[in-house]
């Protein structure tokens, strides 16, 4: 395993690998959990060559946000990537990726301004941004992303394709602990009683999807349904919509696969979590 932080050196590696091999890149912001650990091992199945990212990218978080206090880890992070075969690892500093007279940005307009990036405004143009000039610098075939960040996924899809990128991505899907909390690095946040708390998040998706198992197909009830399991608990909701898994517009009918997402403040700490309707 090879840790590079030069771009130029990333880039002659991307360069020279994708002529002749496919390459699996797993983004990441580091202080991996099984979550991202699940995509490397995804990415050692599927592609000849694994490249992982560890970069806390400061433009994908707001002024108020937690950049400075996101957990990091980077020794941790390597020993953990020891266990797969992990070709290369990409650890450039901020810096490097956005010097001083920085200045292009990457839009997927509506899908970036609606649920996550209505409280998170320019998130994903972040987002969008980091992974263009990612995918530029490593050359991947196949990019391995979790399905914990749902919204995240459709907004590069579409980047991808309205941008005429020959890298796809291979969405994997959510890993939980035990009792079901959707494992997140920032769940490390939480004390012991907001670890509990956190639990409303899965309980309201169960929930969800036994009421709609068993007919209720209203995303008004269930959403009101969800909506006091969670308050009840102490959460504070961000936001809970039933959308389309495609075009993540709000539907007025649940169906299989109407997609769940929601985001709920526990304490201080925003957490995320989605399903669809009929996968329980
Ligand atoms: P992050 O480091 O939070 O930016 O996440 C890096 C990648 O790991 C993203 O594609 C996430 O969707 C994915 N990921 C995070 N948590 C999980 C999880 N619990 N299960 C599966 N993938 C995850």
């Amino acid at each position: 395993m090879q840790i590079i932080t030069d771009i130029k050196q990333m880039q002659e590696i991307g360069n020279n690998w994708s002529n002749s091999q496919t390459i699996g890149f797993v983004p990441t912001m580091g202080y991996f959990h099984k979550g991202h650990l699940s995509l490397v091992a995804e990415a050692n199945k599927n592609c000849d060559i694994t490249v992982v990212s560890i970069f806390v990218n400061p433009s994908q978080f707001g002024p108020n946000e937690d950049f400075s206090s996101y957990p990091r880890d980077l020794q941790r992070d390597l020993e953990l990537l020891n266990q797969y075969k992990v070709d290369y690892v990409f650890n450039p500093t901020p810096d490097q990726m956005y010097p001083a007279g920085y200045k292009t940005w990457i839009n997927v307009e509506e899908l970036s301004s609606i649920l996550c990036g209505a409280s998170r405004p320019g998130h994903f143009r972040g987002v969008a941004t980091v992974i263009t000039k990612l995918i530029n610098i490593i050359k991947p075939s196949l990019m391995f992303m979790g399905e914990k960040d749902f919204q995240q996924i459709v907004v590069l899809q579409t980047m991808l394709k309205d941008l005429n990128f020959h890298t796809q991505i291979h969405p994997c899907p959510i890993i939980r602990e035990a009792d079901g909390l959707a494992m997140s690095s920032r769940n490390v946040y939480l004390n012991s009683e907001q670890r509990q708390q956190a639990l409303c998040l899965s309980l309201a998706i169960k929930q969800a999807q036994e009421q709609y198992k068993q007919g209720i197909d209203d995303p008004q009830i269930l959403k009101k349904n969800a909506s006091d399991l969670i308050i009840r608990a102490g959460g504070r909701i961000d936001y809970i919509k039933f959308v389309d898994s495609v075009s993540l517009q709000e539907v007025k009918q649940a169906k299989d696969d109407t997609r769940i997402l929601l985001a709920v403040f526990i304490g201080k700490t925003r957490l995320i979590d989605n399903a669809a309707l009929g996968s329980y």
